[in-house]
């Protein structure tokens, strides 16, 4: 039997309908409308469409949010102050700063200045640290997004053989630190692959739940996989491009998984499509922590 889809449009939008009454809630209780500031830096068309898609969803679940964009040749000094400005902006609850950044700019130095008290994106220093402690605040937003997608879709964590393949700092070790607390929804036993594995197939048949981070498609085949397993697919590749079914003169990115998703179906018992499994969670989780954020004033 074809597994089951964990279809991450339908978890996303169960989710974004408990922020709103959360955000309701706030405003009505203590006066409060959770702030999101985001800052993008030149005209990349992929970071565009990131940020306006994260500043409208949050005008759809009743929160502010305000787009800062700065031309592409910003130097590094106007954008540390602008994010000194936004620190210290009461109304201000979540910074976001969309990377990539110019090449001029640090990335590492902009993203360390944010107060971590408003790093919704969970990558300072700080809150990887209080990740790793099992006291996170605001984990960052695709392995959130992963954890809730196993989580709801009813799939048992504890006691668990998870692999990961992929260890970067911002899907594959949060994920695995994240699913090895002793915490519901964790509790699991984790193994994390990445390219100086011996036969990584070894270690992705004894998975109870497979979490794949590699970056490029058919990663995992259906060989790979244990059959009853869970898969969730973090991938997201552009193998070619059509017309778009709204507007058939217009382009649109095909896009493909990490995984071989049409012969791994037929092994697993659940798993995620590409698009609309992980990708619409990361954003939901975004909005999460900033309303998480705003309660830190309460
Ligand atoms: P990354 O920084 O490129 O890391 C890829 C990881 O996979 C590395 O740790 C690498 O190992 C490992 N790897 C590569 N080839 C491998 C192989 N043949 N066998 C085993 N391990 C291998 O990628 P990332 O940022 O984690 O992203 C991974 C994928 O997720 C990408 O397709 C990306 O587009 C997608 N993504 C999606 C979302 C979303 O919201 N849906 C968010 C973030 C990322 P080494 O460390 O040894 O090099």
């Amino acid at each position: 039997m074809p597994a089951e889809i964990i279809s991450g449009k339908d978890v996303a939008k169960a989710i974004r309908a408990e922020l709103k009454e959360e955000v309701a809630e706030l405003k009505e209780k203590h006066g409060i409308v959770p702030g999101l500031a985001t800052v993008l830096v030149g005209e990349d068309p992929a970071s565009i469409s990131y940020v306006t898609a994260k500043n409208k969803t949050c005008k759809d679940l009743g929160m502010n949010s305000k787009q800062h964009t700065l031309p592409a040749d910003t130097s590094e000094e106007d954008l540390l102050k602008l994010v000194d400005e936004l620190n210290n902006d009461d109304a201000v609850n979540g910074i976001l700063v969309q990377l990539p950044l110019p090449k001029h700019i640090d990335e590492a130095k902009v993203l360390y200045a944010i107060d971590p008290d408003k790093d919704v994106d969970g990558f300072h220093p700080v809150n990887v640290g209080r990740l790793v402690i099992g006291e996170e605040r605001f984990p960052p937003c695709t392995p959130a997004g992963i954890q809730e997608l196993i989580v709801r879709s009813g799939t048992p964590t504890e006691g668990a053989e998870v692999v990961v393949v992929g260890r970067s700092n911002i899907v594959g070790k949060p994920i695995s630190i994240m699913l090895l607390q002793k915490k519901a929804g964790a509790n699991a036993t984790v193994t994390v692959c990445h390219t100086r594995t011996k036969n990584i197939a070894e270690h992705t048949k004894r998975a109870d739940i497979l979490i794949v981070a590699a970056g490029f498609p058919k990663a995992v085949t259906a060989e790979m996989v244990k059959p009853g397993a869970t898969v969730i697919d973090v991938g997201v590749n552009r193998v070619g491009e059509k017309p778009s079914k709204k507007d058939p003169n217009k382009m649109v990115a095909i896009l493909e998984g990490d995984v071989d998703f049409e012969a791994v179906k037929e092994v697993a018992a659940k798993i995620t499509p590409v698009p609309g499994g992980v990708g619409p969670m990361t954003i939901t989780m975004l909005l999460k922590n900033t309303v998480k954020a705003a309660k830190l004033k309460l």
